[in-house]
């Protein structure tokens, strides 16, 4: 199972992603993790995205799409994965499906969870575990920047890769989420 999960800051995300990959046994690969513990110890893909990290911005596409492809052409990615927070972008989209025609491997479903602007504010203000770029002006920039450069890709999705999105109302509890998402797969 091939999966991407996309969503707005808060939106539960994270949540979601490490159920599916117990059940589907999967490995995660989530970028915003990934790029928090790379800051955290200062390698080079850490110095590099430090800057745009810490003011909500996003790591520029060339940066991700090479650490994508190494990350996916690495053995324990070979039959499966999750992608949490990746693709971002359409450049991050259609460099996904490059390089997984040129693996001859296919996505099976891009998840989207849909939760409201407002909510997500609140959401990213509550969190337990508060990050640096959980502040009100940077969540700010999160969202808006969710919205011009994530937002695009459901069309994607949804048309030019044969209906392949899933979208679901992320208000609901975190289990109702995640059993609509498994019902989606199986009926789809
Ligand atoms: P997240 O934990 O998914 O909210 O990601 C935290 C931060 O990491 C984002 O605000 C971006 O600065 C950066 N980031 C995560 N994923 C990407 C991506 N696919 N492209 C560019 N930047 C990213």
């Amino acid at each position: 199972m091939r999966l991407v999960i996309l969503g707005g800051p808060g939106a539960g995300k994270g949540t979601q992603a490490n159920k599916l990959c117990n059940y589907f046994q999967i490995p995660l690969v989530s970028i915003g993790d990934i790029l928090r513990e790379a800051i955290a110890a200062e390698t080079k893909l850490g110095k590099k995205a430090q800057p745009y990290v810490a003011k909500g911005e996003l790591v520029p596409d060339m940066t991700m799409i090479k650490f994508v492809r190494d990350r996916l052409l690495q053995p324990d990615t070979k039959n499966g994965w999750l992608l949490d927070g990746y693709p971002r972008t359409a450049f991050q989209a259609e460099e996904l499906d490059f390089l997984l025609d040129h693996l001859q491997q296919k996505l099976d479903w891009a998840i989207f969870l849909n939760v409201p602007e407002d909510v997500l504010i609140q959401r990213c203000k509550n969190r337990e575990y508060r990050r640096t770029d959980d502040e009100p002006e940077i969540v700010k920039r999160r969202i808006d920047l969710f919205n011009q450069r994530t937002i695009p890709l459901l069309e994607y999705y949804e048309y030019y890769q044969r209906q392949r999105l899933i979208s679901v109302h992320g208000e609901q509890t975190p289990e109702a989420i995640f059993q609509e998402v498994l019902t989606q797969i199986k009926t789809q």
